[in-house]
């Protein structure tokens, strides 16, 4: 009974992340605020400040992880109750 309870546990956390990936699919980026600190520790640094992150291209935002399946899994599932629904 316990394994059950932890496995409703673990399916219901990652169906609420899928939920909440889907809704919030973008974040700050964190490597150019790692690039900054670095920046900031290493004093005036080496590196060109003008030049566009690679991970995020300047934008400052980043996909989470999973954010394309998420949408992709959360928008199937939808479509299968509401087609379940229609009939
Ligand atoms: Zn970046």
């Amino acid at each position: 009974m316990a394994v059950l309870t932890v496995v409703a546990l673990a399916v219901l956390a990652l169906v609420l992340r899928l939920i909440y990936t889907k809704f919030f699919p973008y974040r700050p980026c964190r490597w150019c605020r790692w690039r900054a600190a670095r920046q900031a520790r290493h004093g005036r640094g080496r590196r060109r400040l003008g030049r566009a992150c690679w991970r995020c291209h300047g934008t400052k935002l980043t996909r989470r992880w999973g954010a394309w399946h998420a949408a992709k899994l959360v928008d199937s599932i939808g479509r299968a109750i509401a087609e379940r629904g229609a009939d």
